[in-house]
């Protein structure tokens, strides 16, 4: 099942945080500056949505009421990116994956040659994301993500690619209930997965995005041994 066969080398870093931690942008800039893809599953499972592709018809209605999608169809999504060039060669920042003990077994097992060699957690309670999310407005086009003031008029035209800007389905006081939910019920146990083999790194993530890039930085450089 070993996706991976060239040299040792890179980052090769799972970025965890509750909804609304700020990890979507943050792997962005991680990925940027260390020159590796930023591969986010909710981006690839959103993308697929809106090409009304086989696999993107299956998750819709998982995906609208912030349930999660199967393990088996996650893992062959991620083993199929992570196994690509790019992924190859320079390594990654996954974000949103691996979300449950299953998904983190199937990791190491793709990665045996080339094992994963950064994981961070990116720390925010869950009273300051609950305010971040409620406020949350995501470009439905490029992804990007916007604060809203209550001022403006939704949904309204995006800065970046001209996409309208609305609230994410799943950024509803129901949906984000459950998505916390299931966060704590099934991905904060990997914490302590990761843990266990001392591979973990906790970074504080409130404060400016710079300040919380700068942390995480560090981190990867740290657990890097550089
Ligand atoms: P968030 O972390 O804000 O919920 P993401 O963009 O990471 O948002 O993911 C959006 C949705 O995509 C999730 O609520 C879930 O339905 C689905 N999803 C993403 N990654 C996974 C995964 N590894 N396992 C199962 N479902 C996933």
């Amino acid at each position: 099942m070993d996706t991976t066969s060239t040299p040792a080398h890179g980052v090769r870093a799972i970025i965890f945080g509750r909804q609304g931690a700020g990890k979507g942008t943050q792997c962005q800039m991680l990925g940027a500056h260390f020159g590796v893809p930023h591969i986010s599953t909710g981006d690839m499972l959103r993308a697929a949505v809106r090409q009304d592709s086989p696999l993107g018809r299956a998750v819709k209605a998982v995906l609208d009421a912030g349930g999660l999608v199967d393990d088996e169809m996650m893992v062959s999504l991620v083993q199929g990116r992570i196994g690509q060039d790019d992924a190859r060669t320079a390594g990654y920042v996954l974000d949103g994956f691996p979300r449950t003990v299953g998904q983190a077994r199937s990791l190491d097992e793709m990665t045996v040659s080339r094992p994963i060699n950064v994981v961070i957690d990116l720390e925010v309670g869950r009273d300051v994301v609950l305010a971040r999310l409620s406020a949350r407005r995501t470009c439905g086009q490029c992804g990007a993500n916007f604060v809203a003031t209550g001022a403006e008029a939704e949904p309204w035209t995006c800065a970046r690619c001209g996409g309208s800007v609305g609230q994410r389905a799943d950024d509803t006081p129901e949906a984000i209930g459950r998505r916390l939910d299931l966060y704590d019920s099934q991905t904060a146990p990997l914490i302590d997965y990761y843990r266990g083999g001392s591979r973990l790194v906790v970074v504080d993530g409130v404060g400016t995005p710079e300040e919380v890039f700068g942390r995480l930085c560090r981190a990867v450089e740290g657990a890097l041994g550089g």
